[in-house]
């Protein structure tokens, strides 16, 4: 599996290598990053999961994974950017985008001409997005938005935004927003906790005008289109947190292994090596249960049967909520390891710590994970909401 994958992951080490000295410095200032979009056109990356036939390259879910792992290693900031930009954006035009849609967007984004952002959260509707209230009417040739969205990815440097509305009728539709026309104001989220060097916004659509030709799907299909989308979100979600553990684990062995206390290095205490084999057993299961969920995925994507659906979003949910509190847990670990400098961000570890705790949040919280593992365990009828 991984030998097949192995030209992209060395362009992506390639990258990561460009890629680290800069982050430091941004990271240091919390400043957003603005060489990751230019350094990423210059390696090719920027349409990973996308088909050959639009210019991308191709890679399955598990391949997909596997690199978004790598890049993890490099802070879940610059791994949220490729979730925003690639598993929120682009998979979700490449499979419910009209052909004029791909054309003018999808295959554009391979080349980073246009960055995509994900459009579902509102300061009133976070875990239940079903209570949205931005609105939409049909105007004939158009559709008239009105509405508030927060904590959107990319959305202060995405070109479009794919952004869920409802109807009169109550449906909620998807929609290609650019970000480029009237009617659309963005602000950014500057006092993070963490991933300060990625873009994290919110927007508001006053009487924003959206051409028929942007609706994503059909109008009954936003739905639908928000659950796939959140499959992908969820799955590269857990890859990146399988990066996290694994560089923590990198730090920490470093670390250990060239500081002395007691008269010889750390990394001879028993104690620092309990930290070290709990990390790397965290880390193998973490990239099975990820593994199996872009397995699952992959099967769903070649099927499309709600039965193949239902066995992906539980796996994945399971392998999020685990990835999501064992990376936590590893970044924890390795700033202990460090002692006093791993509360510094001088380190790699505190950045882990502080930037990878957004990833038992977004994507569906830890506690909608175990709710949602629940219900695929208990049948439709146990669900604790609707
Ligand atoms: C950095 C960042 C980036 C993000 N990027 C995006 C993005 O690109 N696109 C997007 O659409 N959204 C994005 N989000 C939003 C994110 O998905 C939401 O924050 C998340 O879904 C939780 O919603 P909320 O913040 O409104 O919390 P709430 O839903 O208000 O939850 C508050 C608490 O109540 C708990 N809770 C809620 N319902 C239940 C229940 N039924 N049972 C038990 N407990 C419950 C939650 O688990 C949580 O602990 C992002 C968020 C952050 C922080």
């Amino acid at each position: 599996m991984l030998s097949e994958n192995q030209d992209i992951l060395e362009i992506v080490s390639q990258f990561c290598d460009t890629l680290r000295p800069l982050e430091d410095i941004f990271y240091l200032e919390r400043k957003y990053n603005d060489q990751l979009i230019p350094l990423a056109k210059e390696f090719n990356i920027l349409g990973l999961p996308v088909k050959s036939e639009y210019d991308g390259l191709g890679l399955s879910n598990v391949q997909y994974a596997q690199v978004i792992e790598k890049i993890s290693a490099e802070g879940s900031g610059i791994r949220t950017f490729f979730s925003g930009h690639s598993s929120l954006g682009q998979k979700t035009i490449q499979r419910y985008g009209t052909e004029d849609q791909k054309q003018k967007y999808l295959i554009p984004s391979t080349k980073g001409d246009v960055i995509f952002a994900f459009a579902l959260t509102e300061p009133e509707a976070g875990s239940e997005p079903l209570s949205m209230t931005t609105n939409y009417v049909n105007k004939g040739d158009h559709y008239l938005l009105n509405g508030v969205k927060h904590l959107i990815t990319n959305a202060g440097i995405a070109d479009v935004i794919i952004t869920f509305a409802k109807g009169p009728d109550n449906w909620v539709s998807a929609f290609l927003i650019d970000t480029h026309c009237e009617g659309i104001e963005r602000e950014d989220l500057t006092t993070k906790m963490g991933m300060p060097t990625t873009n994290t916004s919110m927007f508001e659509l006053s009487n924003y005008k959206v051409p028929k030709e942007n609706l994503l799907g059909n109008k009954t299909q936003g739905w639908e289109i928000a659950k796939y989308s959140l499959l992908n979100g969820r799955l590269s979600v857990s890859a990146g947190c399988v990066g996290t553990i694994a560089d923590c684990l990198n730090e920490s062995i470093g670390f250990a292994k060239g500081r002395f206390q007691h008269g010889k290095e750390i990394a001879k205490h028993q104690l620092i090596q309990e930290h070290l084999s709990f990390m790397k057993t965290n880390l193998e299961s973490s990239r099975l249960m990820t593994l199996r969920a872009a397995e699952l995925i992959d099967q769903f994507e070649l099927d499309g049967s709600e039965e193949s659906f239902q066995r992906a979003d539980a796996a994945v949910s399971e392998a999020k909520f685990l990835a999501s509190n064992l990376a936590w847990d590893a970044a924890d670990r390795s700033v202990q390891i460090f002692g006093g400098r791993g509360w510094s961000f001088l380190y790699r570890p505190g950045r882990h710590l502080v930037d990878t705790r957004v990833c038992r949040i977004y994507e569906g919280t830890d506690e909608i994970m175990k709710l949602k593992i629940a219900s695929s365990l208990l049948g439709r009828g146990f669900e604790a909401y609707s």
